[in-house]
């Protein structure tokens, strides 16, 4: 039984981490100021005695007294509505102060530190599939750059303080994932696809929906985040984790309309500037290494968040 500590704790991703850590037997730290989490997410956990929540930014140096084993930093906003726009700075703040405290936690405890990257790294990709060695295009003062160049920043500080202070790091650049626990108005492409279905609304594509992204279920990730936290010293990544089965935004569209079958039609509306044309990741160091690659469809996968989303289509406001 380990010590986790997860930033990020009531988000999407933080959520399913902690329920599936929780599972297991260890003892969850959750920390997390709730920007676009939701405490619904872990109110589960609430009375369970290996399980703690901490209200706090982690702009802010933090100090645990428990000895911590490992740290999933996972605190950042990740929809482009929410890291954009007048949370712009915030969101860099978030990805470097953030780091850095995160960092200099793990150094004090001793502790493996993992770090939520993005294939928003490769920024407008001019190699396709994404291969780990791809070193990116990232326009660095565009509308998406406090994210993109935040967790580009945050990279080079996990690889300085494991080539300068010694601090045990692994590095995962999380491609589009999607499940349960998403928030309904984050304003991401399957939350909204499937919001907008179910209640008859239009459903908006931005741009003319040749745009293609490749959809990996929670679960199928956060069996190779674990993996990944648990591969000893000597493995520092950084490595793809996401499901390479390519689809265009008007093909998820489709499908989505055809498994909720209401009365929803297609409208296009602007495409946000520099909205990446093609993105798939290239899963070779992951399969290599983890014996790792995704089970779950994205029929399948859509179909349990589908049911998700039945049970939070109330909140959904757009
Ligand atoms: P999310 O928005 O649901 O969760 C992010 C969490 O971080 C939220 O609970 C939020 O309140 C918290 N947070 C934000 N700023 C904070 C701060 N300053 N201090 C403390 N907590 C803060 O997003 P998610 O999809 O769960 O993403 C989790 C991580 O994975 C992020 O780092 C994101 O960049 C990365 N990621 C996600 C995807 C994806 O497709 N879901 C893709 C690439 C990378
Ligand atoms: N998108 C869309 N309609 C929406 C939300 C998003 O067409 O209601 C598009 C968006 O422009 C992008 C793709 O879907 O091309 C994925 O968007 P998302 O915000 O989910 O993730 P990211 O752009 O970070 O990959």
């Amino acid at each position: 039984m380990k010590t986790i500590l997860i930033t990020g704790g009531t988000g999407f991703i933080g959520a399913n981490l902690c329920a599936r850590l929780l599972s297991e037997g260890h003892k969850i730290i959750c920390v997390d100021n709730n920007y676009t989490g939701r405490l619904e997410n872990i109110t589960p956990h609430l009375d369970n005695p290996s399980f703690t929540f901490i209200n706090h930014d982690i702009c802010t140096p933090l100090k645990i007294d428990t000895k911590i084993d490992q740290i999933y930093n996972l605190a950042c906003p990740a929809s482009p509505p929410a890291y954009q726009g007048k949370h712009a700075i915030k969101t860099t703040k978030t990805c470097v102060f953030g780091a850095i405290n995160m960092l200099e936690l793990a150094k004090e405890h001793n502790a493996v530190i993992l770090q939520a990257s993005t294939s928003e790294v490769y920024g407008e990709p001019l190699v396709h599939p994404q291969v780990e060695t791809y070193r990116g295009n990232v326009n660095p003062i565009g509308i998406r750059a406090c994210y993109d160049e935040g967790k580009r920043c945050a990279e080079s500080l996990f690889f300085d303080y494991h080539r300068q202070e010694g601090v045990d790091i692994k590095v995962i650049r999380i491609f589009n994932t999607y499940g349960p626990y998403m928030d309904p108005n984050d304003g991401r492409v399957v939350s909204n696809f499937i919001c907008q279905a179910l209640l008859g609304k239009d459903i908006t594509i931005y741009g003319d929906g040749t745009q293609t992204r490749s959809f990996c279920y929670v679960d199928d990730l956060i069996e190779l985040i674990i993996r990944v936290m648990n591969s000893g010293k000597d493995f520092t990544g950084p490595i793809n984790t996401g499901n390479p089965d390519e689809f265009t935004i008007k093909e998820l569209a489709e499908l989505v309309i055809d498994k909720i079958k209401g009365a929803s039609k297609i409208v296009y509306k602007d495409l946000p500037a520099d909205d990446p044309t093609q993105r798939r990741p290239d899963i070779s160091l992951a399969k290599a290494k983890f014996n790792w690659q995704p089970s779950i469809k994205l029929t399948a996968g859509l179909d349990k968040t589908i049911e998700y989303f039945k049970t939070q289509i109330h909140l959904f406001k757009a």
